[in-house]
C-alpha cells in the first residue's frame, strides 16, 4: 500500500500544502515546532478519522479558521484511489471516498493500514490497562470490520447498563431490562474476547521472536492476553457480581476492563521495565504489528515513525532501519546524520519550516 500525495487547507499550521511522496522512505527534517509531527497526523487521520494525539477534531483546524481540507491519494493493490475529508469545527466531520460521501467514518477502517510509531507508545506498555485496551482496539479495528461492529456494540450496551444501574434505586421494576442487557453484553463481549485471545497469541509469536533479535538474544519478552473474565465464566460472574454492580452503579465484569502483560526474562516491565526496555519492547511491538499486518492482509502498511530514531542506541537504529524495507515510510527527525552515519537510502528528503515544506538540493 503507498499514499501518493496529499493535500492540506488550513490543517493545524498549514495553509496551504501539496506533497508527492516517494513510495519507499521519506524523510521529514527540520527544528522543533515546525510542523513534521502535523504531517504524519494529517495523513493518518485521512486514513482513520482520528488523530494519534487528540480526539478532537477542533484541535486540527488552524486556529484562526472554522474549516480544515485533507485530501489523501493512495495506491492499493495496483487501484489508485482518493479520500477527502472536511473538518469542521462546530460539526461533525464530512468524508467522501473516491468522491462517494460515507455515512459513517468507521466504514474507513481497513483502507489504508498504519503503523505509528510515537515516542509516547512508551505508553502502551508503561501505563494504566486502558492504553493497552487502546492499542489491541485500534489494531484490531483497522484488521478486522466484525470486530469494529462488536466493539462498538459492546461500549454501547455497557454505557446502557451502567445508566440503568444509576436508575434501578428508583425504578426496580427495571430489573427486567438488566437480564436483557447482560445477555447482549455477554454475547458482543464473548466475540471480543475469543479475537483479542487469538491477535495476542499471533502477535505474541512475533513479538517474541523480533525482541530477541532486537536485544542481541538478550532478552525474551512474552506478550500475554489477561482477560478480566473468561468466556465460559462470564455470564456466571456477570450475574454473580450483580449486586455490587448495583451498590457501586457500574459495571465491574467483562473486556472492558481486560489488560495485557509483557514480561521480559520474567520481569513483568508493566511496572519492573526500565525505560530502555520499555522502549525496546514497543519497537518489538510496532515491528511486529508490520509483520502481523502484512500476514494478514497481504499488503505492506504505511509505516509512520515520528521522532524515534533520537531516542534509540544505534543498535537498535540499526535494527529498524534494515527491517524496514519494502515498505513505505514517512520519518520525521530533527537533522539527517542519523541517515548519513548509517548509510541508510534516503528516497526523499522534506525540509519543514514553519508550516512550509522546501525539498533541498542534493538529494
Ligand atoms: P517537534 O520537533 O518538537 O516534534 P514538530 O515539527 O513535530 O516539532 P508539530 O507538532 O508538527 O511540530 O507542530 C508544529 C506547530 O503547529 C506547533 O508550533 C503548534 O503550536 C502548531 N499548531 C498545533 N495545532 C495548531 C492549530 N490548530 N492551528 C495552528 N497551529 C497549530
Ligand atoms: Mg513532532
Amino acid at each position: 500500500m503507498v499514499i501518493k500525495s496529499i493535500s492540506l487547507q488550513n490543517y493545524r499550521n498549514y495553509r496551504t500544502l501539496s506533497l508527492d511522496f516517494d513510495p519507499d522512505t521519506n524523510i521529514f527534517y527540520g527544528d522543533n515546532a515546525q510542523g513534521k509531527t502535523n504531517i504524519l497526523e494529517a495523513v493518518y487521520v485521512s486514513g482513520t478519522s482520528r488523530s494519534h494525539r487528540s480526539s478532537k477534531d477542533r484541535e486540527l483546524i488552524c486556529f484562526s479558521e472554522e474549516e480544515a481540507h485533507i485530501c489523501t491519494v493512495f495506491e492499493k493493490k495496483g487501484i489508485l484511489h482518493k479520500i477527502d475529508m472536511h473538518l469542521r469545527k462546530n460539526k461533525t466531520k464530512g468524508i467522501a471516498i473516491d468522491g462517494v460521501p460515507i455515512r459513517k467514518a468507521s466504514e474507513l477502517f481497513g483502507l489504508i493500514h498504519f503503523v505509528f510509531f510515537s515516542p509516547e507508545d512508551l505508553s502502551i506498555i508503561k501505563n494504566g490497562p486502558a492504553e493497552r485496551r487502546h492499542f489491541l482496539d485500534s489494531e484490531l479495528c483497522q484488521l478486522d470490520k466484525v470486530y469494529l461492529y462488536q466493539l462498538s456494540n459492546y461500549n454501547k450496551v455497557v454505557l446502557q447498563r451502567n445508566k440503568l444501574l444509576k436508575e434501578l434505586y428508583l425504578h426496580p421494576d427495571y430489573r427486567e431490562v438488566l437480564d436483557v442487557l447482560d445477555m447482549q453484553l455477554v454475547q458482543y463481549g464473548s466475540a471480543l474476547i475469543q479475537r483479542r485471545q487469538t491477535f495476542a497469541e499471533e502477535l505474541g509469536e512475533i513479538v517474541h521472536r523480533i525482541h530477541s533479535q532486537l536485544s542481541g538474544g538478550q532478552e525474551e519478552m512474552e506478550l500475554k492476553y489477561e482477560p478480566n473474565v473468561t468466556v465460559d465464566a462470564f455470564a456466571q460472574m456477570l450475574f454473580a457480581n450483580r449486586e455490587r454492580d448495583m451498590r457501586l452503579k457500574t459495571t465491574a465484569t467483562g473486556p472492558h476492563r481486560d489488560d495485557i502483560s509483557f514480561v521480559v526474562n520474567g520481569v513483568d516491565i508493566r511496572k519492573f521495565g526500565s525505560q530502555g526496555q520499555q522502549r525496546t519492547a514497543a519497537l518489538s511491538l510496532k515491528l511486529s504489528e508490520i509483520e502481523l499486518v502484512k500476514r494478514l492482509i497481504g499488503d505492506t502498511p504505511v509505516l509512520l515513525l515520528d521522532d524515534v530514531l533520537s531516542e534509540l542506541d544505534s543498535g537498535r537504529q540499526n535494527y529498524l532501519l534494515n527491517s524496514i524495507e519494502n515498505i513505505q515510510t514517512l520519518i520525521t527527525c530533527t537533522g539527517l546524520d542519523d541517515f548519513v552515519s548509517h548509510q541508510f537510502e534516503i528516497n526523499k528528503v522534506f525540509q519543514v519550516v514553519k508550516g512550509h515544506v522546501y525539498m533541498p538540493k542534493g538529494f
